[in-house]
Protein backbone atom coordinates (compact mmCIF):
# COMPACT_ATOMS: atom_id res chain seq x y z
CA UNK A 1 0.00 0.00 0.00
CA UNK A 2 1.54 2.93 -1.49
CA UNK A 3 -0.18 5.91 0.30
CA UNK A 4 0.24 8.09 3.51
CA UNK A 5 -1.65 8.03 6.54
CA UNK A 6 -1.93 11.03 9.10
CA UNK A 7 0.80 9.47 10.86
CA UNK A 8 3.42 10.05 7.96
CA UNK A 9 2.74 13.51 8.49
CA UNK A 10 4.15 16.60 9.85
CA UNK A 11 1.07 18.84 11.27
CA UNK A 12 2.14 21.14 13.74
CA UNK A 13 1.25 25.00 13.17
CA UNK A 14 0.14 23.66 9.71
CA UNK A 15 -3.29 24.55 8.02
CA UNK A 16 -4.32 21.25 6.31
CA UNK A 17 -7.31 21.30 3.70
CA UNK A 18 -9.46 18.18 4.56
CA UNK A 19 -11.68 17.02 1.61
CA UNK A 20 -14.66 15.09 3.71
CA UNK A 21 -17.63 13.14 2.93
CA UNK A 22 -20.35 15.16 5.09
CA UNK A 23 -23.47 15.18 1.95
CA UNK A 24 -26.19 13.85 5.07
CA UNK A 25 -29.79 13.94 4.83
CA UNK A 26 -31.66 17.22 5.23
CA UNK A 27 -35.20 18.05 6.19
CA UNK A 28 -36.47 21.35 7.26
CA UNK A 29 -32.83 22.64 7.31
CA UNK A 30 -31.69 19.77 10.02
CA UNK A 31 -29.50 16.73 9.39
CA UNK A 32 -31.63 13.80 9.78
CA UNK A 33 -28.83 11.40 9.78
CA UNK A 34 -25.49 12.39 10.89
CA UNK A 35 -23.19 9.10 10.73
CA UNK A 36 -21.57 11.09 7.39
CA UNK A 37 -20.42 13.67 9.84
CA UNK A 38 -19.67 11.28 12.75
CA UNK A 39 -17.04 8.84 10.54
CA UNK A 40 -14.93 12.27 9.64
CA UNK A 41 -14.97 13.14 13.44
CA UNK A 42 -10.84 10.71 14.33
CA UNK A 43 -9.72 12.39 11.28
CA UNK A 44 -10.19 15.71 12.38
CA UNK A 45 -9.08 15.45 15.46
CA UNK A 46 -6.45 13.59 15.04
CA UNK A 47 -5.03 16.61 12.96
CA UNK A 48 -6.32 19.41 16.17
CA UNK A 49 -3.99 16.82 18.11
CA UNK A 50 -1.40 16.79 15.98
CA UNK A 51 -1.29 20.72 16.24
CA UNK A 52 -2.80 20.95 12.86
CA UNK A 53 -5.31 23.47 11.37
CA UNK A 54 -8.09 21.68 9.70
CA UNK A 55 -10.10 23.21 7.36
CA UNK A 56 -13.36 21.00 5.85
CA UNK A 57 -13.54 20.37 2.24
CA UNK A 58 -16.92 18.89 0.83
CA UNK A 59 -19.41 18.63 -2.28
CA UNK A 60 -23.29 18.79 -1.04
CA UNK A 61 -26.23 17.43 -3.73
CA UNK A 62 -25.14 18.52 -6.67
CA UNK A 63 -25.92 22.26 -7.58
CA UNK A 64 -24.02 21.79 -10.86
CA UNK A 65 -21.68 24.39 -10.54
CA UNK A 66 -23.52 26.85 -9.59
CA UNK A 67 -24.13 28.85 -6.19
CA UNK A 68 -27.72 27.18 -4.91
CA UNK A 69 -29.25 28.25 -1.34
CA UNK A 70 -30.92 25.20 -0.53
CA UNK A 71 -27.46 23.19 -1.07
CA UNK A 72 -25.09 25.58 1.05
CA UNK A 73 -22.90 23.28 3.49
CA UNK A 74 -24.50 25.97 6.15
CA UNK A 75 -26.75 23.40 7.19
CA UNK A 76 -24.45 21.03 8.72
CA UNK A 77 -22.88 23.45 11.15
CA UNK A 78 -24.83 22.20 14.41
CA UNK A 79 -24.50 18.57 13.74
CA UNK A 80 -20.72 19.23 13.06
CA UNK A 81 -20.11 20.90 16.08
CA UNK A 82 -21.89 18.72 18.29
CA UNK A 83 -20.31 15.81 16.66
CA UNK A 84 -16.82 17.32 17.58
CA UNK A 85 -17.63 19.43 20.82
CA UNK A 86 -15.62 22.36 19.36
CA UNK A 87 -17.18 25.67 17.74
CA UNK A 88 -16.62 25.38 13.44
CA UNK A 89 -16.37 28.73 11.39
CA UNK A 90 -18.11 28.47 8.16
CA UNK A 91 -16.73 30.46 5.08
CA UNK A 92 -19.24 31.29 2.38
CA UNK A 93 -17.21 30.36 -0.52
CA UNK A 94 -13.58 27.28 -0.41
CA UNK A 95 -11.52 29.91 -2.14
CA UNK A 96 -11.05 33.41 -2.16
CA UNK A 97 -11.42 35.86 -0.15
CA UNK A 98 -13.78 34.24 2.12
CA UNK A 99 -11.73 31.31 2.72
CA UNK A 100 -8.63 32.86 3.12
CA UNK A 101 -10.22 35.23 6.19
CA UNK A 102 -11.63 32.11 7.67
CA UNK A 103 -7.78 30.29 7.69
CA UNK A 104 -6.48 33.70 8.79
CA UNK A 105 -8.62 33.58 12.19
CA UNK A 106 -7.91 30.17 13.19
CA UNK A 107 -7.15 29.56 16.53
CA UNK A 108 -5.37 26.62 17.84
CA UNK A 109 -8.25 24.13 18.50
CA UNK A 110 -10.52 25.79 16.12
CA UNK A 111 -12.02 24.06 12.39
CA UNK A 112 -13.57 25.90 9.21
CA UNK A 113 -15.79 24.22 7.40
CA UNK A 114 -15.49 25.91 3.41
CA UNK A 115 -18.52 26.36 1.50
CA UNK A 116 -19.72 23.93 -0.56
CA UNK A 117 -17.31 23.05 -3.76
CA UNK A 118 -19.33 22.13 -6.08
CA UNK A 119 -20.76 25.88 -6.37
CA UNK A 120 -17.77 26.01 -8.51
CA UNK A 121 -18.04 24.73 -12.16
CA UNK A 122 -14.25 23.56 -11.66
CA UNK A 123 -14.51 21.38 -9.16
CA UNK A 124 -16.53 18.33 -11.63
CA UNK A 125 -14.57 19.70 -14.07
CA UNK A 126 -10.87 18.83 -12.01
CA UNK A 127 -10.03 22.63 -12.90
CA UNK A 128 -6.08 23.11 -12.26
CA UNK A 129 -6.86 26.74 -11.45
CA UNK A 130 -9.65 25.86 -8.77
CA UNK A 131 -7.37 22.98 -7.18
CA UNK A 132 -4.34 26.24 -7.09
CA UNK A 133 -6.92 28.25 -5.42
CA UNK A 134 -7.89 25.45 -2.72
CA UNK A 135 -3.98 24.18 -2.25
CA UNK A 136 -3.21 28.01 -1.82
CA UNK A 137 -5.22 27.70 1.49
CA UNK A 138 -2.95 24.97 2.89
CA UNK A 139 0.08 23.05 3.43
CA UNK A 140 -1.08 19.13 3.85
CA UNK A 141 -4.13 17.67 2.32
CA UNK A 142 -5.92 14.81 3.83
CA UNK A 143 -8.52 13.00 1.96
CA UNK A 144 -10.73 11.30 4.13
CA UNK A 145 -13.62 10.76 1.40
CA UNK A 146 -13.09 7.04 -0.16
CA UNK A 147 -16.87 7.36 -1.25
CA UNK A 148 -16.09 10.24 -3.95
CA UNK A 149 -12.19 9.18 -5.18
CA UNK A 150 -14.14 7.14 -8.20
CA UNK A 151 -14.24 10.56 -9.40
CA UNK A 152 -11.57 13.20 -10.80
CA UNK A 153 -12.53 16.31 -9.16
CA UNK A 154 -10.73 19.54 -8.01
CA UNK A 155 -11.06 18.79 -4.44
CA UNK A 156 -10.31 15.02 -4.48
CA UNK A 157 -7.77 14.32 -7.48
CA UNK A 158 -6.41 17.95 -8.57
CA UNK A 159 -5.83 19.26 -5.06
CA UNK A 160 -3.93 15.91 -4.20
CA UNK A 161 -1.07 16.50 -6.40
CA UNK A 162 -0.42 20.00 -5.35
CA UNK A 163 0.17 19.41 -1.63
CA UNK A 164 1.71 16.34 0.77
CA UNK A 165 -1.02 14.45 0.90
CA UNK A 166 -2.02 11.54 3.03
CA UNK A 167 -5.41 9.48 3.40
CA UNK A 168 -7.67 10.20 6.72
CA UNK A 169 -8.37 7.55 9.11
CA UNK A 170 -11.77 6.96 7.43
CA UNK A 171 -10.00 6.51 4.57
CA UNK A 172 -7.09 4.59 5.75
CA UNK A 173 -9.78 2.13 7.23
CA UNK A 174 -11.35 1.66 3.94
CA UNK A 175 -8.86 1.23 1.84
CA UNK A 176 -7.21 -1.65 4.47
CA UNK A 177 -10.40 -3.75 4.55
CA UNK A 178 -10.45 -3.09 1.07
CA UNK A 179 -6.68 -4.40 0.47
CA UNK A 180 -7.49 -6.89 2.81
CA UNK A 181 -10.41 -8.77 0.68
CA UNK A 182 -9.68 -8.18 -2.80
CA UNK A 183 -6.45 -6.51 -3.29
CA UNK A 184 -4.15 -9.36 -1.66
CA UNK A 185 -6.44 -11.58 0.27
CA UNK A 186 -6.26 -14.33 2.31
CA UNK A 187 -7.62 -17.40 0.34
CA UNK A 188 -10.17 -19.35 0.03
CA UNK A 189 -11.86 -15.96 -1.42
CA UNK A 190 -15.80 -16.07 -1.47
CA UNK A 191 -18.01 -13.10 -3.44
CA UNK A 192 -21.60 -12.81 -3.01
CA UNK A 193 -22.87 -11.44 -5.87
CA UNK A 194 -26.62 -10.69 -5.25
CA UNK A 195 -29.20 -7.66 -6.28
CA UNK A 196 -31.52 -7.24 -8.86
CA UNK A 197 -29.65 -6.98 -12.29
CA UNK A 198 -26.87 -8.55 -14.30
CA UNK A 199 -27.02 -5.84 -16.77
CA UNK A 200 -25.90 -3.33 -13.71
CA UNK A 201 -23.45 -5.75 -12.76
CA UNK A 202 -21.71 -6.77 -15.78
CA UNK A 203 -17.92 -5.52 -14.82
CA UNK A 204 -18.50 -6.73 -11.40
CA UNK A 205 -19.03 -10.14 -11.78
CA UNK A 206 -16.43 -9.91 -14.54
CA UNK A 207 -13.60 -8.70 -12.17
CA UNK A 208 -14.45 -10.93 -9.52
CA UNK A 209 -14.52 -14.68 -11.89
CA UNK A 210 -11.40 -13.77 -12.14
CA UNK A 211 -10.02 -12.88 -8.52
CA UNK A 212 -12.11 -15.05 -6.34
CA UNK A 213 -11.93 -18.98 -5.39
CA UNK A 214 -16.11 -19.12 -5.17
CA UNK A 215 -18.78 -16.82 -6.62
CA UNK A 216 -22.33 -17.43 -5.01
CA UNK A 217 -24.19 -15.65 -7.50
CA UNK A 218 -27.89 -14.95 -6.15
CA UNK A 219 -31.09 -12.30 -6.19
CA UNK A 220 -32.71 -11.34 -9.57
CA UNK A 221 -29.52 -11.63 -11.69
CA UNK A 222 -29.14 -15.42 -11.14
CA UNK A 223 -33.07 -15.95 -12.61
CA UNK A 224 -30.95 -14.64 -15.82
CA UNK A 225 -28.31 -17.46 -14.97
CA UNK A 226 -30.72 -20.20 -14.96
CA UNK A 227 -32.42 -18.64 -18.61
CA UNK A 228 -28.90 -18.80 -19.52
CA UNK A 229 -28.84 -22.87 -18.68
CA UNK A 230 -31.97 -23.56 -20.68
CA UNK A 231 -33.75 -23.64 -16.63
CA UNK A 232 -37.30 -21.92 -17.15
CA UNK A 233 -37.96 -19.13 -14.55
CA UNK A 234 -41.78 -18.16 -15.21
CA UNK A 235 -42.26 -14.68 -14.33
CA UNK A 236 -39.44 -14.16 -12.40
CA UNK A 237 -37.33 -11.00 -13.20
CA UNK A 238 -34.93 -12.06 -15.47
CA UNK A 239 -33.16 -10.44 -18.61
CA UNK A 240 -33.53 -12.33 -21.45
CA UNK A 241 -31.10 -10.59 -23.69
CA UNK A 242 -28.51 -11.14 -21.23
CA UNK A 243 -28.24 -14.80 -21.21
CA UNK A 244 -25.76 -14.72 -23.68
CA UNK A 245 -23.43 -12.67 -21.55
CA UNK A 246 -24.36 -14.65 -18.46
CA UNK A 247 -22.83 -17.38 -20.51
CA UNK A 248 -19.57 -16.24 -20.78
CA UNK A 249 -19.17 -14.98 -17.07
CA UNK A 250 -19.83 -18.90 -16.53
CA UNK A 251 -17.55 -19.95 -19.58
CA UNK A 252 -14.86 -17.41 -18.23
CA UNK A 253 -15.27 -19.18 -14.43
CA UNK A 254 -14.52 -22.72 -15.65
CA UNK A 255 -11.33 -21.52 -17.70
CA UNK A 256 -10.20 -19.33 -14.16
CA UNK A 257 -11.19 -22.31 -11.97
CA UNK A 258 -13.53 -20.29 -9.99
CA UNK A 259 -16.40 -22.23 -8.30
CA UNK A 260 -19.66 -20.65 -9.19
CA UNK A 261 -22.52 -21.20 -6.79
CA UNK A 262 -26.16 -20.78 -8.39
CA UNK A 263 -29.39 -21.64 -6.69
CA UNK A 264 -30.39 -25.22 -6.15
CA UNK A 265 -33.42 -24.63 -4.69
CA UNK A 266 -35.34 -21.18 -4.70
CA UNK A 267 -38.12 -19.69 -2.92
CA UNK A 268 -41.36 -18.79 -5.19
CA UNK A 269 -44.40 -16.72 -4.68
CA UNK A 270 -46.99 -15.77 -7.23
CA UNK A 271 -47.19 -11.98 -5.48
CA UNK A 272 -44.79 -10.06 -4.21
CA UNK A 273 -45.87 -8.62 -1.04
CA UNK A 274 -45.86 -9.13 2.70
CA UNK A 275 -47.63 -12.76 3.82
CA UNK A 276 -47.72 -13.74 -0.01
CA UNK A 277 -47.82 -17.83 -0.22
CA UNK A 278 -44.63 -19.25 -1.14
CA UNK A 279 -43.36 -22.44 -1.92
CA UNK A 280 -39.90 -24.27 -1.70
CA UNK A 281 -39.14 -25.60 -5.07
CA UNK A 282 -36.11 -27.05 -6.90
CA UNK A 283 -34.68 -24.53 -9.32
CA UNK A 284 -35.67 -25.90 -12.36
CA UNK A 285 -39.27 -26.26 -11.59
CA UNK A 286 -40.40 -22.33 -10.88
CA UNK A 287 -44.47 -22.33 -12.18
CA UNK A 288 -45.22 -20.89 -15.41
CA UNK A 289 -47.00 -18.60 -12.91
CA UNK A 290 -45.20 -18.38 -10.26
CA UNK A 291 -41.82 -16.06 -10.02
CA UNK A 292 -38.27 -16.43 -7.70
CA UNK A 293 -38.45 -13.99 -4.63
CA UNK A 294 -35.30 -15.69 -2.93
CA UNK A 295 -32.71 -18.79 -2.23
CA UNK A 296 -33.92 -21.80 -1.00
CA UNK A 297 -32.45 -23.66 2.61
CA UNK A 298 -30.40 -26.10 0.49
CA UNK A 299 -29.06 -23.61 -1.48
CA UNK A 300 -28.37 -21.95 1.78
CA UNK A 301 -26.55 -24.39 3.11
CA UNK A 302 -24.27 -24.62 0.07
CA UNK A 303 -23.33 -21.47 0.80
CA UNK A 304 -22.69 -21.47 4.42
CA UNK A 305 -20.46 -24.45 4.12
CA UNK A 306 -18.50 -22.75 1.67
CA UNK A 307 -18.19 -20.06 3.45
CA UNK A 308 -16.54 -22.42 6.11
CA UNK A 309 -13.76 -23.05 4.00
CA UNK A 310 -13.33 -19.78 3.11
CA UNK A 311 -10.99 -17.12 4.99
CA UNK A 312 -12.10 -14.32 2.92
CA UNK A 313 -15.54 -12.87 1.77
CA UNK A 314 -16.86 -10.44 -0.20
CA UNK A 315 -20.57 -9.35 -0.81
CA UNK A 316 -22.98 -7.14 -2.87
CA UNK A 317 -26.36 -7.30 -3.20
CA UNK A 318 -28.77 -9.14 -1.38
CA UNK A 319 -29.69 -13.02 -2.24
CA UNK A 320 -33.50 -12.75 -2.28
CA UNK A 321 -36.13 -9.44 -2.82
CA UNK A 322 -35.21 -9.13 1.25
CA UNK A 323 -37.38 -5.78 2.01
CA UNK A 324 -40.64 -8.17 2.42
CA UNK A 325 -40.78 -10.77 4.67
CA UNK A 326 -40.19 -14.56 3.89
CA UNK A 327 -38.23 -13.32 0.78
CA UNK A 328 -35.35 -12.46 3.24
CA UNK A 329 -34.49 -15.27 4.76
CA UNK A 330 -31.70 -16.48 2.16
CA UNK A 331 -30.40 -13.41 2.78
CA UNK A 332 -30.41 -13.59 6.56
CA UNK A 333 -29.19 -17.09 7.24
CA UNK A 334 -25.88 -16.38 4.92
CA UNK A 335 -25.24 -13.15 6.63
CA UNK A 336 -25.64 -14.73 9.92
CA UNK A 337 -23.19 -17.24 9.19
CA UNK A 338 -20.77 -14.44 7.96
CA UNK A 339 -21.17 -12.87 10.66
CA UNK A 340 -20.55 -15.70 13.19
CA UNK A 341 -17.49 -17.18 11.29
CA UNK A 342 -15.81 -13.30 11.65
CA UNK A 343 -16.65 -13.19 15.09
CA UNK A 344 -14.71 -16.41 15.75
CA UNK A 345 -11.85 -15.02 14.03
CA UNK A 346 -12.12 -17.12 10.91
CA UNK A 347 -13.20 -15.22 8.33
CA UNK A 348 -12.68 -11.19 6.75
CA UNK A 349 -15.93 -10.06 6.09
CA UNK A 350 -16.55 -6.65 3.99
CA UNK A 351 -19.79 -5.95 2.23
CA UNK A 352 -20.89 -2.83 0.17
CA UNK A 353 -23.71 -1.24 -1.74
CA UNK A 354 -26.80 0.44 -0.68
CA UNK A 355 -29.46 -2.23 -0.57
CA UNK A 356 -26.67 -4.81 0.93
CA UNK A 357 -25.85 -2.63 3.80
CA UNK A 358 -29.75 -2.27 4.88
CA UNK A 359 -30.52 -5.68 3.89
CA UNK A 360 -27.00 -6.64 6.30
CA UNK A 361 -28.35 -3.94 8.88
CA UNK A 362 -31.90 -5.67 8.39
CA UNK A 363 -30.70 -9.26 9.26
CA UNK A 364 -28.76 -7.81 12.41
CA UNK A 365 -25.79 -9.07 11.22
CA UNK A 366 -23.69 -5.88 9.88
CA UNK A 367 -22.03 -5.34 12.97
CA UNK A 368 -20.55 -8.54 12.61
CA UNK A 369 -18.77 -8.26 9.76
CA UNK A 370 -15.41 -7.08 9.64
CA UNK A 371 -15.95 -3.76 7.60
CA UNK A 372 -19.38 -2.37 6.03
CA UNK A 373 -18.56 0.40 3.14
CA UNK A 374 -21.05 2.83 2.79
CA UNK A 375 -18.93 4.50 -0.39
CA UNK A 376 -21.74 3.55 -2.91
CA UNK A 377 -20.50 3.75 -5.85
CA UNK A 378 -16.86 4.17 -5.34
CA UNK A 379 -17.13 0.62 -3.05
CA UNK A 380 -18.70 -0.65 -6.44
CA UNK A 381 -16.46 1.05 -9.07
CA UNK A 382 -12.86 -0.50 -6.48
CA UNK A 383 -15.10 -3.88 -6.67
CA UNK A 384 -15.05 -3.94 -10.63
CA UNK A 385 -11.47 -3.50 -10.48
CA UNK A 386 -11.34 -0.07 -11.47
CA UNK A 387 -8.61 2.91 -10.27
CA UNK A 388 -9.70 5.01 -8.46
CA UNK A 389 -8.22 8.79 -9.56
CA UNK A 390 -8.98 9.90 -5.73
CA UNK A 391 -6.81 7.21 -4.57
CA UNK A 392 -4.14 6.93 -7.23
CA UNK A 393 -3.30 10.32 -6.99
CA UNK A 394 -2.67 10.04 -2.92
CA UNK A 395 -0.40 6.69 -4.33
CA UNK A 396 1.30 8.61 -6.76
CA UNK A 397 2.51 11.32 -4.10
P1 LIG B 1 -27.03 -2.99 -3.98
O1 LIG B 1 -27.77 -1.67 -3.83
O2 LIG B 1 -26.59 -3.52 -2.64
O3 LIG B 1 -25.92 -2.92 -4.97
P2 LIG B 1 -28.99 -3.96 -5.87
O4 LIG B 1 -29.55 -2.60 -6.01
O5 LIG B 1 -28.25 -4.55 -7.00
O6 LIG B 1 -28.09 -4.07 -4.52
O7 LIG B 1 -30.16 -5.02 -5.59
C1 LIG B 1 -31.11 -4.89 -4.57
C2 LIG B 1 -32.49 -5.18 -5.08
O8 LIG B 1 -32.58 -6.48 -5.68
C3 LIG B 1 -33.50 -5.19 -3.95
O9 LIG B 1 -34.43 -4.18 -4.17
C4 LIG B 1 -34.15 -6.57 -4.02
O10 LIG B 1 -35.53 -6.57 -3.77
C5 LIG B 1 -33.87 -6.97 -5.45
N1 LIG B 1 -33.97 -8.42 -5.63
C6 LIG B 1 -33.19 -9.37 -5.09
N2 LIG B 1 -33.59 -10.59 -5.44
C7 LIG B 1 -34.67 -10.43 -6.24
C8 LIG B 1 -35.55 -11.33 -6.93
N3 LIG B 1 -35.37 -12.66 -6.87
N4 LIG B 1 -36.55 -10.80 -7.66
C9 LIG B 1 -36.71 -9.45 -7.71
N5 LIG B 1 -35.92 -8.57 -7.10
C10 LIG B 1 -34.91 -9.04 -6.36
MG1 LIG C 1 -29.33 -0.74 -5.01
Amino acid sequence: MAWKTLDDMDLAGKTAPVRVDINVPVEDGRVTDATRIEKIVPTVKDILAKGGKPILLAHFGRPKGQRVEGMSLKVTLPALEAALGTTVTFAEDCIGLPAKTAVAGMQPGQVVLLENTRFHPGEEKNDPQLAAAMAALGEVYVNDAFSAAHRAHASTEGLARLLPACAGRLMEAELTALEAALGNPERPVAAVVGGAKVSTKLELLGNLVAKVDHLVIGGGMANTFLLAQGVEVGQSLAERDMTGTAREILDKARETGCNVILPQDVVVAREFKAGAESQIVAADACPADAMILDAGPQTVETICATFETCKTLIWNGPLGAFEIEPFDAATNAAAAKAAELTRAGALISVAGGGDTVAALNRAGAAAGFTYISTAGGAFLEWMEGKALPGVEALEAE
